[in-house]
């Protein structure tokens, strides 16, 4: 068993009268309150949880941290120190949703958790540093995240990056940050103009490129943008749009996280678009929330509900609206890692399967355990390697015993991750998105 965490001791609750220790706001919150009350304790969630499989512990479980999350609203425990130790250990990856017959939303339990944990704490001034610099300088700006994704491009081509690799020469946290770059891409997709529809057109559907993705896996988009335009549809890029605000609201920047969440709005209204696309499942999963995040502002509350009603991951929308379905024939055994913000946060799991499945040739090998999180988590993987790392063997050891030669994602961490873990795991298999797998059958039946 490996044990990573400090133990808690719970007191018992405080007569109400009597004055508590710091109180949370975020988390004396009425609906928030409701939520940790659907807790019925069954314990059903426990064997979903990958922290619970890891450490075998009850505070690294989601039963053990609602305990948590409701002991620091009633003010028995801090939020400092173990409680926040062992919420920030969570990996987010609401299996545990999936698993619960009471259908209690720990997301947004984990998210009021951070939130309230980021009001009381002091970053070290490193770490002051990094945020700014990650979340506010680099996500929101795309011109800034491709030139950064330039120069690592350099560091690959050079072969400095084999040479690094080869003598593992960086210290550990940067060492854990590099084995994770992809191999990153030579050119990007413009998205000054719309790009038509090809044949019949369809309709109209904006699409939102996303940060990481667009910086270092831009073949993905460029790719759902051929097969959106294959199916008839003219494919708009909102140009006010930005970073969804995941990685910032799961690290606890709540304000920063409804800023985004406006622009993205604000950039997608005054247009009758079809739906609003995104190709990544964590992104998805925090946008279809803007209504969540939105609810109290007394303008953009109702245009969030609009724009959430529209948002659909890509795999949702061709599953209804495949006009061409793809004939090229490709010859792959492959398996599909759900993200689990696609699977547990959108609950799309069989339209990526009906689609794939479409494809003649190609073999479709489930995992054992499907519902499982491959350790990337947003940004887990830099926060938590060690974790992460324990996390991504198990999926590995699973992903293995399909012998597939393509392992097909839907989502820019798990993508990745799991590029990171057919390297790790010396396994003959390319990574690649589910669009890029479809692309690749339109591209056959055109060039056999
Ligand atoms: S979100 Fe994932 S890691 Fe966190 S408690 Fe739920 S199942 Fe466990
Ligand atoms: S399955 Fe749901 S109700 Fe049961 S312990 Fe887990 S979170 Fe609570």
């Amino acid at each position: 068993m490996t044990t990573h965490t400090s133990p808690v001791t719970l007191q018992p609750a405080p007569p109400r009268a009597a004055a508590p220790r710091a109180e949370s706001n975020v988390l004396n919150n009425g609906h928030i309150r409701d939520l940790m009350g659907q807790c019925i304790h069954c314990g059903l969630c426990l064997s979903a949880c990958p922290t619970y499989s890891v450490f075998h512990t009850e505070m690294d479980s989601p039963r053990g941290r609602i305990a948590l999350i409701s002991a620091a609203a009633d003010g028995r425990i801090d939020l400092e120190g173990p409680f926040q130790e062992h919420i920030e250990l969570c990996l987010g990856c609401r299996a545990c949703e999936t698993a619960c017959p009471s259908g209690v939303q720990y997301g947004m339990l984990y998210e009021a958790a951070r939130t309230a944990i980021e009001e009381v704490r002091t970053p070290s001034r490193f770490e002051r540093a990094a945020r700014w610099l990650g979340l506010r300088q680099l996500m929101p700006h795309k011109g800034r995240l491709r030139l950064l994704a330039r120069t690592m491009k350099l560091y690959q081509i050079t072969g400095i990056q084999r040479v690094v690799r080869g003598l593992h020469v960086l210290p550990k946290g940067l060492r854990d940050m590099e084995a994770i770059l992809p191999p990153l891409p030579d050119s990007y997709p413009d998205y000054s103009q719309p790009a038509p529809a090809i044949g019949e057109k369809r309709g109209e559907v904006a699409f939102l490129y996303g940060c990481v993705q667009d910086a270092f896996l831009s073949g993905v988009n460029a790719a759902s943008v051929r097969v959106l335009q294959r199916n008839g549809y003219e494919v708009h890029f909102p140009q006010a749009q930005t970073c969804c605000g995941a990685a910032q609201l799961h690290s606890g920047e709540h304000d920063l996280g409804q800023e985004l969440a406006r622009r993205n709005i604000d950039a997608c209204r005054g247009r009758d678009y079809v739906a609003i696309i995104s190709n990544a499942g964590g992104c998805g999963a925090t946008l279809k929330q803007y209504d969540h995040l939105l609810a109290d502002d007394p303008l953009y509350g109702a245009w969030a509900k609009e724009f959430v009603g529209k948002l659909q991951d890509i795999s949702e929308f061709l599953a209804d609206h495949l006009h061409n379905p793809p004939t090229g024939r490709v010859e792959a055994r492959v398996t599909y890692v759900d993200s689990c913000h696609l699977r547990h946060g959108q609950k799309v799991v069989r339209q990526p399967r009906q689609l794939i499945n479409a494809i003649p040739g190609v073999e479709l090998v489930e995992l054992k355990q499907p519902d499982m999180c491959c350790g990337s988590a947003g940004i887990y993987n830099i926060t938590q390697p060690d974790t992460a790392n324990q996390v991504l063997d198990a999926k590995m050891a699973d992903v293995t015993q399909t012998h597939a030669t393509t392992v097909v994602t839907a989502n820019t961490g798990c993508h990745m991750q799991m590029i990171y873990g057919v390297r790790k795991a010396n396994m003959p298999a390319e990574v690649i998105h589910l669009v890029e797998l479809l692309d690749r059958s339109y591209f056959k039946a055109e060039v056999p």
